[in-house]
């Protein structure tokens, strides 16, 4: 079993620990938490070990919960520690992993150059073995790469252009916006998502234009593709199955009379998904269309979510526990992510099915 610690216990620290737990080759050491709040005392409610920095020990002490030592200690007892604090903490925290030989995994914020490989599983997989630092790129990164890899390997992609509709915050953000209007976030063009996907897809050509809005569900992609070479052949039916045939990508019947992210949030909590996460990117099957050597389509992004099966995956990479199809169906099965948000989740015990 590889021993996996977690740094930062926010939105995605508290799903990447739940989705280690779940996995047959993996045990969370425990948790890091710079306060003794809800999030600590939820994570000790699910049996992780908690651990603070020593400066802070006796806040927690205070609020009556106990510590399992300080961060290094975690830092030391772990084989590699999942690093999800805010946008820049990671970069300031790198040395300590560096100095304790513990090879870590750090999250979308940070820059591309704080790690030996930015990383998609569908994308790059192999760029991370036995890597010592490791960057799962951002929510809005990773599900343009899940979506363009399929495409680029099928039919080859020339150019790829997408309008984010990005989500102003999660829902525990009271403090994020915008409140009421409509923001071009960036102004300037392209945004900085087209760049971070050629850090894990580097022959990929996109250009990213983001939008900002009153939201916190999910984002939402407008994608247009120019294939490399025309094929007069190529219809809608041929790209949804081929797009059907991927993992990570839910191909949302039309049938299903689903019309918006907040219809997708609502089938996710129906099927039992922890916390209502959607893990996959969300392809309205009826939004493909061809025409002229492009394929267009809408996606919804849930942010929370799709980044915790790649770090998972990243996990087996810097480990080399598994090969990328294996550690990507391993991941899928475990976390019931191949019962698609309509289907019920899988119980976890049957996660051993996943080493045939
Ligand atoms: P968050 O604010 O929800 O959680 C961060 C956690 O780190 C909090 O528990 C906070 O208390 C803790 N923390 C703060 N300063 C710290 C420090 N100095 N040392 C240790 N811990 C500290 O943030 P998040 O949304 O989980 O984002 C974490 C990373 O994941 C960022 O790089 C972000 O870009 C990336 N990410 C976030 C989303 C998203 O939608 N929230 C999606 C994909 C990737």
């Amino acid at each position: 079993m590889v021993g996996v610690g977690v740094n930062g216990y926010g939105t995605i620290g508290k799903r990447v620990a739940d989705a280690i737990a779940t996995q047959p080759d993996m045990d969370v050491v425990g948790v890091a938490k710079r306060s003794p709040d809800a999030g600590a005392r939820s994570a000790l409610s699910k049996g992780f070990s908690v651990y603070a920095p020593a400066e802070r020990a006796d806040r927690f002490d205070e609020a009556g919960i106990p510590l399992s030592g300080p961060v290094e200690s975690l830092i030391d007892e772990s084989d590699v520690i999942v690093d999800a604090t805010p946008g820049g903490v990671g970069e300031q925290n790198a040395p300590q992993y560096a100095a304790r030989d513990t090879p870590a995994i750090f999250q979308g914020a940070e820059r591309h150059d704080v790690a030996d490989a930015s990383f998609v599983a569908r994308a790059n997989f192999d760029d991370a073995i036995g890597a010592d630092r490791v960057r799962v790129v951002s929510c809005n990164t990773t599900g343009l790469a899940r979506l363009l890899a399929p495409l680029d390997d099928a039919w080859g992609v020339e150019r790829a252009r997408v309008t984010l509709v990005r989500r102003g915050g999660d829902p525990a953000q009271p403090d994020r916006g915008p409140i009421d209007d409509i923001l071009p976030d960036p102004i300037e063009i392209p945004s900085h998502h087209g760049p971070d996907v050629r850090t894990v897809l580097p022959d990929v050509d996109v250009d990213t234009m983001g939008v900002t809005v009153p939201a916190t569900r999910m984002h939402l992609h407008a994608v247009s593709v120019t294939l490399d070479e025309a094929a007069p052949d190529l219809d809608e039916a041929t790209v949804r199955d081929r797009l059907a045939a991927e993992p990570r990508l839910f191909l949302v019947p039309g049938d299903l009379g689903v019309e918006s992210c907040g219809g997708l949030k609502e089938i996710a909590k129906d099927a039992d998904r922890p916390r209502g996460d959607v893990w996959e990117n969300c392809v309205w099957a009826d939004s493909i269309s061809v025409s002229d050597g492009e394929i267009s389509c809408f996606q919804a992004i849930h942010q929370e979510a799709d980044v915790v099966p790649e770090n998972v995956d990243a996990v087996r990479a810097v480990t080399g526990l598994a090969d990328a199809d294996r550690s990507r169906r391993m991941t899928n099965v475990a976390l019931g992510l191949d019962d698609r948000p309509v289907g019920p989740a899988r119980d976890v015990r049957e996660a051993g099915a996943a080493d045939d």
